[in-house]
């Protein structure tokens, strides 16, 4: 029989890691960095990309597995852009997720304008030579209230263009086939499909 192709999962976040496997084959092991006991390493990166390939790559070079990293985050435009690159900063900043979204609330209350969206950032190394790298976004507004108890971050507060619902509302099936993660997974699945890279069908959507 013969072996799968296994793929490492470069993150130590569990919300993300579960949505990303839900998107995986089941012809492909996955792999975390948690099993291989390998530490994440800092971002250090100033753009959602720098990020994502700075962990692909660290993640490849410490296990030599095809790596997948994404970073990803939630810009509001009144904000600046803000927390983007920070939201997980952010929120161990203010205590929780609870605490950074009513901060953000009470940040645009009295503001005009609530546009925002999430960005993700997918990169894939996938031997010495080859990295490439997709982005994604979804476009929406920031909600008056946090609503909503399923998925995880900053669900409970955007709700996506053309729907009356947050993310947060959301059922977990629905949310994947309309956010910015399955985008930029959906992208990079045609990109490798018209580079012929034999792990092309890796991805589930
Ligand atoms: P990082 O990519 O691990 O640096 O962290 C991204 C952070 O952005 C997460 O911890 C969440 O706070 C936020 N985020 C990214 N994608 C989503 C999403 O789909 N829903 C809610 N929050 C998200």
């Amino acid at each position: 029989m013969k072996k799968k192709e296994t793929i490492l999962i470069g993150t130590h976040n569990n919300g993300k890691l579960k949505e990303i496997s839900n998107l995986i084959n089941k012809k492909f092991n996955t792999i975390s960095p948690v099993s291989l006991k390998i530490k994440s390493p800092k971002e250090t990166g100033k753009t959602f990309k720098s990020n994502s390939e700075l962990k692909a790559n660290y993640f490849y070079k410490k296990s030599k597995i095809v790596s997948l990293s994404d970073d990803s985050g939630l810009e509001i435009i009144s904000l600046n852009n803000r927390p983007g690159i920070y939201s997980a900063r952010w929120a161990k900043k203010h205590g929780s997720f609870k605490k950074a979204m009513e901060y953000i609330l009470k940040k645009i209350r009295a503001k005009k304008n609530r546009r925002a969206r999430f960005v993700c950032s997918l990169s894939l190394r996938i031997n010495e030579r080859k990295l490439i790298t997709t982005i994604g976004t979804v476009n929406g507004t920031i909600s008056k209230r946090v609503k909503g108890k399923k998925g995880f971050g900053y669900d409970p507060i955007f709700i996506p263009d053309n729907f009356k619902k947050t993310f947060g509302q959301m059922n977990k099936s629905k949310k994947i086939k309309i956010d910015h993660r399955s985008i930029a997974f959906k992208k990079l699945k045609t990109k490798l499909k018209f580079h012929k890279f034999f792990i092309w069908n890796f991805i589930n959507i």
